[in-house]
């Protein structure tokens, strides 16, 4: 079978390295970008190149629209927690035999000063709060929130892009924010809202990293969500350069 005259790469986005991955691909002369979003966020922004918007069905689905598309190389961008999604990404590559590319930013790294506390699961991190404190700011995204419904006795500072929906803790203040963010407004937030505790998902980069910096200066304890494991045999590039080397020793893109 030929190869169609461009290059079709797909990228599952849903993150900032995402973005700035099709911005780079769709400036390349004759390489075909498509971004593919779960399409939990209303108003996502603009992305370069084609996008695509909703679940494929399972890999059963993606691998029917690999072959659909004639997709050449498939980059899984999503983020650190999208577990499901990269286990379907690498069955349907290999089912297909599509080249594809795995990006995982670094998760975080406690240093000195830090007081961190490691939890399998949002619920075991649920479990550990009774005993680290009262009043907690919880940044582990809006979906999850029924982890915590039942710890009544807490005050819950949750904050999301976009608001949260039921189950959600009872005593509950929402704010709608999106990245990033400085450590002196972390830390201002910290104090405004007297917070005592920390929740976090190991999600990794810079633009959320700030309140791990303002807790630490504040002395306060994080609970900090472990990622879902990378499924058997992949293994994953760090950032947006190492994927771009990748695609282009696979000759589907110059340099
Ligand atoms: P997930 O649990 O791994 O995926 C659940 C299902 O959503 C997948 O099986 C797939 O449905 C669909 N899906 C996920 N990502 C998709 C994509 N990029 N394009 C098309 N369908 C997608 O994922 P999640 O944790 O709900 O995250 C959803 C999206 O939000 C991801 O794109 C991720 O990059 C972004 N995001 C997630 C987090 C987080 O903390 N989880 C944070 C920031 C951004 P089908 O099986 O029907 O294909």
């Amino acid at each position: 079978m030929s190869r169609p005259p461009s290059p079709h790469v797909l990228i599952l986005g849903g993150t900032t390295e995402a973005r700035r991955l099709a911005a780079d691909l769709a400036a390349r002369p004759g390489v075909r970008v498509t971004t593919s979003l779960a399409g939990r966020v209303t108003r996502p922004g603009t992305l370069a190149g084609e996008v695509r918007t909703g679940g494929f069905g399972g890999p059963e689905g993606l691998a029917a629209w690999l072959r659909e598309r004639r997709v050449d190389a498939l980059v899984d961008a999503t983020h650190p927690f999208a577990g499901r999604m990269t286990s379907n990404a690498a069955q349907a590559a290999a089912v297909t035999g599509t080249p594809a590319v795995f990006l995982r930013r670094p998760g975080w790294q406690a240093g000195p000063g830090d007081d961190w506390h490691p939890a399998a699961s949002l619920t075991e991190a649920a479990g550990l709060l009774p005993h680290l404190g009262d009043r907690v700011f919880l940044t582990t995204g809006r979906l999850g929130l029924a982890a915590f419904a039942h710890l009544s006795a807490l005050h819950f500072l949750v904050r999301s892009v976009e608001p949260p929906e039921p189950p959600r803790p009872p005593d509950i203040r929402v704010l709608t924010a999106r990245g990033p963010f400085t450590v002196a407004d972390e830390t201002a937030l910290l104090r405004e809202h007297r917070i005592d505790v920390l929740v976090t998902k190991d999600s990794g980069g810079a633009a959320t990293a700030a309140k791990l910096t303002a807790a630490r200066d504040l002395a306060l304890p994080v609970v900090v969500v472990r990622r879902p494991p990378l499924p058997d045999g992949v293994s994953a590039e760090p950032d947006v350069r190492a994927v771009l080397e990748r695609l282009e020793g696979l000759g589907l893109t110059g340099p």
